[in-house]
């Protein structure tokens, strides 16, 4: 759903953000979409359209987001927060496995936020190992 956004906060979020999405990396130019707007607490569940509670993502990383703020966990089987890209910093959660093409969780929020957003669905791999061969390598921050 389409939302507004002032110029200011859109812009703030430009520059923390930087076109790509705060979940799985992906530029906004590898993307072949522009970013969305993501509500960490969704709209539905109350969520305010303010710079704390907004991110960029991509197309499908907000798409299985939904309006999920919590997963299970893979390895333990309990239920966890979601990665928040304003509370948590993404290489505390996440790394990139050798070849660059699968996001791996290293903690629980990592891991049931790699699942719940399907963040090595096939379409981005593919699209990784595409770019990879042009020379891309996704950036760790
Ligand atoms: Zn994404």
């Amino acid at each position: 759903m389409a939302i507004y956004l002032s110029k200011a906060l859109r812009q703030r979020l430009v520059t923390i953000d930087d076109h790509r999405c705060a979940y799985c990396g992906t530029p906004q130019a590898n993307s072949g979409n522009p970013m969305v707007v993501d509500h960490l607490q969704p709209r539905s569940k109350g969520g305010a359209t303010i710079f704390e509670n907004l991110c960029f993502a991509c197309y499908l990383c907000n798409l299985f987001k939904g309006s999920q703020i919590q997963a299970v966990d893979p390895l333990s089987g309990e239920i966890t927060p979601l990665f928040s890209p304003r509370r948590d910093r993404w290489s505390d959660h996440f790394t990139w496995n050798e070849a660059s093409l699968h996001i791996l969780g290293l903690t629980s929020i990592g891991r049931a936020t790699v699942i719940a957003l399907r963040m090595n669905n096939t379409v981005i791999v593919d699209a990784r190992r595409n770019w990879i061969r042009l020379g891309w390598r996704p950036t760790i921050d």
